[in-house]
């Protein structure tokens, strides 16, 4: 009796203590080992994840602000799904991989303001504050398309290069018109040669824009026992040239005359422009421009020996002196 009463006492401690240790090894593992899930994406099984919260939060912070800036918002088809996992042998979790899945999958929105000539965008700055900053210059400074300036706020999936104010001021800046004040007409023989040069003022009825600002490093008129076609500009390389008035290209390239890269723009009426030694050409022939687009840059090709613009102004062929229509 007493010997089964020793032994049934014995049993009870030996249970007791294999529950304790149970509960030891159970606590153990889900303290060690955190819950492992199973993520999906639209109905694909895209990876385990080690850390449901933490990746949750990443993919939100995502969708709200993208990776980059100027991220308006990020749009995702679906959310993934999490599921619950039993502890596999053997199971690699990659929060990584899942999220830069998931990234793939989303279309970004980017948010920046473009600056526009009435509808026609000609630029782009990062923010409001940029793209009010360039108004407002244009504005101070009496640019002659200050009234045409707007801001147009861009959502796009794409981002576009931005200016700083400072280069897009300059880019848009466009010298009030000069007044032609002499209206003295002269009649002009069509069909002229190219090399003849007029010293009467004609009323070609156009107010020109300085293609670029600078001083002028040689005037129209007798040079070096020579007739001097047009004027000469001075200007850093690179420095934007613009359409002196509305028109169409009629040359845009190479020119074996000595002007080097050369645009030519006709405004009409036999009245054409010419911009030579250019470092680069922005339009092409048969283009429409209007006064103030950038045409060319500034440079230094063909028969030149310094940055700078060749300036000429012809009517039917015969090349006039520039500075009665503008500088
Ligand atoms: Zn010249």
């Amino acid at each position: 009796m007493k010997k089964i009463f020793v032994y049934l006492r014995s049993s009870v401690k030996l249970i007791s203590l294999i529950a304790i240790a149970m509960v030891l090894i159970i606590a153990a593992v889900v303290f060690i080992y955190k819950p492992i899930y199973s993520v999906s994406l639209n109905g694909e099984f895209i990876g385990y994840s080690q850390d449901k919260s933490k990746l949750q939060k990443k993919v939100n912070d995502y969708i709200k602000q993208g990776d980059s800036e100027n991220v308006a918002f990020v749009q995702l088809d679906n959310l993934p799904e999490y599921k619950l996992c039993l502890l596999k042998k053997g199971i690699v979790t990659n929060d990584d991989e899942i999220y830069e899945k998931i990234k793939s999958t989303g279309v970004t929105y980017y948010k920046y303001y473009a600056i526009a000539l009435d509808t026609e965008e000609k630029l782009y700055v990062q923010n409001f504050t940029d793209a009010e900053a360039v108004v407002e210059q244009l504005k101070q400074k009496n640019s002659s398309n200050k009234d045409k300036v707007n801001i147009i706020e861009k959502y796009e999936t794409e981002l576009a290069e931005f200016k700083t104010v400072e280069d897009a001021v300059s880019n848009l800046y466009v010298e009030p018109a000069k007044k032609v004040t002499v209206a003295k007409t002269n009649t002009v023989r069509a069909g002229s040669a190219t090399n003849n040069t007029s010293s009467k003022v004609v009323n070609i009825g156009i107010n020109f824009i300085k293609p670029v600002s600078g001083t002028i490093s040689s005037r129209y008129g007798s040079r070096w026992g020579t007739t001097h076609g047009g004027i000469d500009i001075a200007a850093p390389y690179g420095t934007p040239i613009k359409a002196a008035a509305d028109g169409v290209v009629s040359k845009a390239g190479w020119n074996n005359g000595g002007y080097g890269y050369l645009v030519v723009v006709s405004h009409g009426n036999g009245v054409e422009t010419y911009y030579g030694h250019c470092s680069s050409i922005a339009v092409a022939a048969g283009q429409k421009v209007s006064a103030g687009q950038v045409l060319s840059y500034v440079g230094s090709t063909g028969d030149s020996s310094g940055n700078h613009l060749h300036f000429e102004v012809r009517v039917n062929g015969v090349r006039q002196n520039p500075q009665n229509y503008v500088y």
